[in-house]
C-alpha cells in the first residue's frame, strides 16, 4: 500500500468537468494573460478574507517581494523573521538588498515569538534601520497577530503576513491574509489553496499600497504597460490558473472542514505518543501540514516508509544554518528552539480526501512505531 502525501490527483477527480470547462473557456476567449478569470478570482478571495484589495500574481515568492517593494525595503533595512520557515520568506529580504533578522520561534506554535522580536529590536546594531517584520504563519496556524500589531505599531514597523501556507485559517474571528499592513500567499499546487502552476496573491486594506503593488506587478507601469514609472517585476498570474483557483475556491470552505476533522482524529490519537500540535483558543489552522514532535523521529519515519507511509521534514534545517544565508554571520546554537524543533519534526499525509482507512493505518503504525 501507497499514501500519497497529498493527494492531489483525488481533488482533480471531484472537480473534473468545471475545471476542464473552465480551462477551455480561457483557452477559447484568448486573454491568457490577466483575462477576466483574474479579476473575477480578485474579487472572490477579497470577499472570502474579507479584505479590501487583493492582486493576483505570479507565485507566493512574488507576492512577498511585491510587499516589500511597494514599502521601499532595500539596503540598510533590516527585516525580522524566523529561520523556522521555507526559504522563500527570507530570500526576498535578501534579494532586495535587505538584512534579514532571524528571531527564534515560540516553541509550541513555531511563530515567531513576540517577546523575542522586541529583544532582536532592541538590539539592532546601529548600522541597521529596523523597517519591517514578515511573520509567518507556520503549518497554517496565524502568527500571534494582536501581539505582533502591538510591536509593528510602537516600533514604526511594517508587518508583512505570510500567508501562504495559512488560507483558510482563522484568528480570534478574522481570517488569514487579512493581518497586518500587507499580506501575501501562495497557490503552489501543495498549498492548502493550491493551482495548477505556480501563483500567489497579495491583500492589503491600504489603496495607494494596492495601486503601487499593481504597477510593480507589470514592470513598474504608469498610465499603461510602456509608461514605467518605477522598476517593476513581470509578476502576473496567468488567467487559466485563476479559472481553476476560482472552482477550487468553491470547495475550499468543505475541504477546510475535513482537514480539520482528519487533524483532530490524528490529534486525539496520537497525543500520548507524540507531541501533537497546538493551537491556541481563538485560532484555527488550516493544517497546510500535520507535524508532530518526537524525540523518536526516525524509528517512527523509518517505520513509516516500511510500511508505505511517507512524511516530510519541515524544516530538518533552519535558514540560519543555510549556506545561502552564511554570509549573515549566524552559528549553530543561535536559534536553540528553532534547531530544537528541526531535530525532532516531521508532518504526516494531510490533505483532505485523505481516506479514513488510511489514516486509521498511519495512526496504528506510528503507535506501534513508538512502541518498538
Ligand atoms: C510556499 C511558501 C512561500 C513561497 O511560495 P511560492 O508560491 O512557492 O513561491 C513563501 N513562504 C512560505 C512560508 C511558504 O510556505
Amino acid at each position: 500500500m501507497n499514501i500519497p502525501f497529498i493527494d492531489l490527483k483525488q481533488q482533480y477527480l471531484t472537480i473534473k468537468e468545471e475545471v476542464n470547462d473552465s480551462i477551455l473557456k480561457v483557452l477559447q476567449h484568448g486573454q491568457y494573460v490577466l483575462g477576466p478569470e483574474i479579476r473575477d478570482l480578485e474579487s472572490e478571495l477579497a470577499q472570502f478574507i474579507q479584505v479590501q484589495h487583493v492582486l493576483t500574481c505570479s507565485s507566493g515568492t512574488d507576492a512577498l517581494l511585491l510587499a516589500l517593494m511597494a514599502y521601499d525595503v532595500g539596503p540598510g533595512d533590516a527585516v525580522f523573521t524566523t529561520p523556522f520557515t521555507f526559504i522563500a520568506t527570507a530570500e526576498v529580504i535578501s534579494l532586495l538588498g535587505a538584512t534579514p533578522v532571524f528571531v527564534d520561534i515560540d516553541e509550541k506554535t513555531f511563530n515567531i515569538a513576540p517577546q523575542l522580536l522586541e529583544e532582536k529590536i532592541a538590539t539592532l546594531p546601529e548600522n541597521l534601520n529596523a523597517k519591517a517584520i514578515i511573520a509567518v504563519d507556520l503549518f497554517g496556524l496565524c502568527a500571534d497577530y494582536d501581539e505582533l500589531t502591538s510591536v509593528a505599531n510602537k516600533h514604526n514597523l511594517i508587518l508583512v503576513e505570510d500567508a501562504a501556507q495559512s488560507l483558510g485559517a482563522v484568528y480570534k474571528g478574522k481570517k488569514a491574509g487579512a493581518f497586518g499592513h500587507v499580506a501575501a500567499t501562495s497557490f503552489y499546487p501543495a498549498k492548502p489553496l493550491g493551482a495548477y502552476g505556480d501563483g500567489g496573491a497579495v491583500f492589503t486594506n491600504d489603496t495607494s499600497i494596492h495601486e503601487k503593488m499593481e504597477s510593480i506587478r507589470v514592470h513598474g507601469q504608469g498610465k499603461n504597460k510602456y509608461d514605467n514609472v518605477r522598476l517593476g517585476l513581470n509578476a502576473r498570474m496567468d488567467t487559466i490558473q485563476a479559472a481553476v483557483l476560482l472552482h477550487k475556491l468553491q470547495i475550499f470552505p468543505r475541504e477546510i472542514e475535513q482537514r480539520q476533522q482528519i487533524a483532530n482524529l490524528y490529534t486525539q490519537s496520537l497525543n500520548e505518543y507524540v507531541t501533537t500540535p497546538f493551537i491556541p483558543d481563538d485560532c484555527t489552522s488550516t493544517w497546510a501540514q500535520y507535524s508532530i514532535l518526537s524525540d523518536k523521529r526516525e524509528v517512527i519515519q523509518k517505520h513509516l516508509k516500511e510500511q508505505g507511509i511517507p512524511t516530510c521534514i519541515f524544516y530538518a534545517k533552519p535558514l540560519h544554518m543555510q549556506d545561502a544565508f552564511k554570509s549573515l554571520g549566524y552559528k549553530q546554537g543561535d536559534f536553540p528552539i528553532s534547531e530544537n524543533a528541526a531535530q525532532k519534526i516531521m508532518s504526516l499525509p494531510m490533505h483532505p480526501y485523505l481516506k479514513p482507512q488510511d489514516q486509521q493505518h498511519i495512526i496504528a503504525q506510528i503507535i506501534a512505531a513508538v512502541n518498538k
